[in-house]
């Protein structure tokens, strides 16, 4: 742990993925963390995105909660072999409820259909549940109170791969403050799980040229998920 408040912030992911299981009075287990994740992996089966949902419930953790139409946890396969973490939801997603429904979420579509996959083969959410105002970033007391429930999710869904869709969702899941032009083209580790960085989709429709990036980090994803690609 790098400071206080991440150990904070591990502890409360730790206390909310047990509490989704409705355990309300339990301990953190000793043992390390290797054991923690046997634990985690054991029970998780019987852990759903729903009560990871309900707890979340109708959250007024951080001052998004004002601005919002409705709360953006995520969408697609409890299954996923791969999740796409974004930054948070925009103004189509805040309307809808859904994560990359607009223009950008049009773009994630066809990259994860060049992929050979569908949208419901994947895993889609961002790394804040509610969209903030004039599409601002993220503030560091924000990602603190929304952080657990992605934790908690990734946790749950313990993907093969995450892909990190943009520089805030890179930094924020690798704490770092790196570029994404220095973080993409290589995978790094998130908590045990290969994590590849690329240009959010926003991005590229604004920088069209860089599209051959984010496919050369798109092929490195399938071949990380043994998925058949084209030479
Ligand atoms: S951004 Fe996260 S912590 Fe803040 S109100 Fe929304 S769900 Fe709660």
């Amino acid at each position: 742990m790098k400071n206080e408040d991440e150990l904070v912030n591990a502890i409360r992911s730790q206390l909310l993925w047990w509490r989704s299981f409705g355990l309300k009075d339990v301990a953190i287990p000793a043992g390390g963390p290797a054991r923690q994740v046997q634990q985690a992996d054991a029970i998780s089966k019987s852990a759903s995105l729903e009560a990871i949902r309900a707890e979340l419930g109708d959250c007024r953790r951080c001052r998004l909660h004002t601005g919002r139409q409705q709360i953006v946890f995520g969408t697609g396969n409890p299954k996923a072999k791969l999740v796409f973490v974004g930054e948070a939801p925009g103004e189509e997603e805040d309307l809808q409820g859904r994560p990359f429904v607009g223009k950008a979420g049009q773009l994630l579509t066809k990259m994860i259909q060049a992929m050979g996959l569908t949208r419901e083969e994947v895993y889609i959410t961002n790394i804040i549940k509610c969209r903030p105002p004039q599409n601002r970033n993220p503030l560091p007391d924000e990602i603190a109170e929304c952080r657990p429930f992605l934790d908690a999710q990734l946790n749950l869904l313990r993907p093969k791969v995450i892909c990190a869709l943009g520089s805030f969702a890179a930094q924020t899941l690798l704490r770092t403050q790196d570029k994404i032009s220095q973080l993409r083209g290589r995978f790094h580790d998130c908590d045990g799980i290969p994590v590849m960085p690329t240009y959010h989709p926003a991005y590229l429709l604004r920088n069209p040229q860089d599209k051959q990036l984010v496919w050369k980090d798109m092929q490195m994803i399938m071949d990380e998920l043994q998925l058949l690609r084209e030479a």
